[in-house]
């Protein structure tokens, strides 16, 4: 159960992430959000069977949800599979279980993912949901980064939020749903809220919503930053996580945080990730934001924009981080 009780968590902060989509029903009991009765309605109700990447997606909506038009959601559940594809190289899990819960709306709800039964995913959908929506949302991308690492103990959850986090952007720009402007613009706001506190310790154990997500994205970051300079541009973050993913089979295995990046670190042939972890898990680390960023050619302008240029130590591989 404690794994549960994990996902719990961050399922809690995901609906405020995205804006927390409430359940039809008040004060009656969610349907499905037991993992359990999850798992069984992926077993026991009619699905769909989706091949991309090597993978088998097997989409279930649940209770035949009512309303729903099936086109948009399969495109979307497609184009999704088709980033992950194209981040890990292959589907990152062999067997991903899918449940489209209907609810009252316009827009994709809160989504949860489990690996304990199998590699899984519960997330709710608007009945009114149309093409711009599916377009628009990150949640399910995020959702199947959570599959393609092996979960794991509770004080590293910064590593698995951030990660979903860094990756989901990435991911969709490769298959050219999101300029890489997006993904940098992003990052600019996002990360501003990742930077420790006057008086926080180090990542592991930490429960601050902006650390989870962006403190995480932006260890990430300095992951992709350390392996291009530690190896001199020949490998790459992305790498390292296919070598994990590969090693791990995804979600349905648990590793320690330790374990992560020294098989990250074997596929790069260097310790970028074992001592950038090392750091940030038991001590508060500031990163100089605007440093960082100039470093990369993303410069906000005097009137807001953002701009790519091409000044910078690191510009190389901004580009390279969302070119196929
Ligand atoms: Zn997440």
């Amino acid at each position: 159960m404690a794994r549960f009780d994990r996902r719990a968590v961050i399922l809690g902060l995901g609906a405020a992430a995205v804006g927390g989509a409430s359940l039809a029903g008040a004060g009656a009991a969610p349907a499905y959000e037991d993992p359990d009765a999850m798992y069984a309605a992926l077993r026991g109700q009619p699905g769909q069977q989706l091949k991309i990447g090597g993978g088998t997606i097997n989409l279930v909506f649940a209770d035949g949800a009512p309303g729903l038009a099936r086109a948009p959601v399969l495109a979307w559940v497609r184009t999704a599979a088709m980033a992950l594809t194209a981040y890990f190289g292959r589907s990152p899990v062999s067997d991903y279980g899918l449940l489209v819960i209907v609810e009252p709306g316009d827009r994709v709800g809160h989504a949860t993912t489990f690996g304990y039964a199998g590699s899984a995913t519960r997330i709710h959908v608007g009945v009114d949901a149309g093409p711009a929506a599916f377009d628009r949302d990150w949640v399910l991308v995020h959702e199947m980064v959570h599959t393609a690492l092996p979960d794991l103990p509770r004080r590293a959850l910064w590593l698995q939020e951030g990660n979903a986090t860094y990756v989901e952007p990435i991911a969709r720009a490769l298959i050219g749903q999101l300029p890489p402007e997006e993904v940098w613009k992003e990052a600019v706001a996002g990360m501003a809220k990742g930077n420790p506190h006057a008086g926080d310790q180090g990542m592991d154990g930490t429960r601050a919503w902006g650390r989870l997500y962006w403190g995480g994205a932006l260890f990430w970051l300095l992951a992709e930053i350390g392996i291009y300079r530690d190896t001199n541009g020949a490998r790459s973050l992305r790498d390292a996580l296919r070598r994990v993913n590969r090693m791990s089979g995804g979600n349905t295995a648990t590793w320690s945080p330790e374990q992560l990046m020294t098989a990250g670190d074997e596929a790069i042939g260097a310790t970028s990730l074992s001592r950038l972890y090392k750091r940030f898990a038991t001590r508060a680390v500031t990163t100089d934001l605007v440093e960082l960023f100039g470093e990369l050619g993303v410069v906000t302008a005097s009137d807001g924009r953002l701009i790519l240029d091409n000044r910078g130590a690191l510009v190389k591989l901004r580009e390279r981080v969302t070119s196929q």
